[in-house]
C-alpha cells in the first residue's frame, strides 16, 4: 500500500492553507468565499497558529473536524475577518 495522503499533499499542496483560509474568508474545504456568500454558516473547524480555520456548517465542517458544526468555538464576525485580512496585507 502506498500513502495516498502523501501523494495528494505533494501534488496540490493541500497541507498549506491559503492566506484567505487563514483569514477565515473562505471555506477551508470547498473554498466558498464568505464575502460573496454571507448567508453561509461558517464554523471553526481547526486552527492555524492562533488563527481560526473555518468551513461551512454541514458537510465541509464534518470533513474538516468530524462534526457538522465544527469545534465548540465562535468564529470572528465576517466584518472583523475582512478587516484583519486587509490590515495584514
Ligand atoms: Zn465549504
Amino acid at each position: 500500500m502506498y500513502s495516498a495522503d502523501g501523494i495528494a499533499k505533494r501534488r496540490n499542496g493541500r497541507a498549506e492553507p491559503t492566506e484567505e483560509m487563514i483569514a477565515g474568508l473562505v471555506c477551508s474545504v470547498c473554498r466558498t468565499d464568505y464575502r460573496r456568500s454571507p448567508d453561509k454558516d461558517a464554523r471553526v473547524v481547526s486552527h492555524h497558529g492562533d488563527t481560526q480555520l473555518l468551513a461551512c456548517e454541514g458537510v465541509c465542517a464534518r470533513m474538516a473536524s468530524g462534526s457538522v458544526t465544527g469545534v465548540d468555538e465562535t468564529p470572528l464576525p465576517l466584518a472583523d475577518r475582512v478587516r484583519n485580512y486587509e490590515v495584514g496585507r
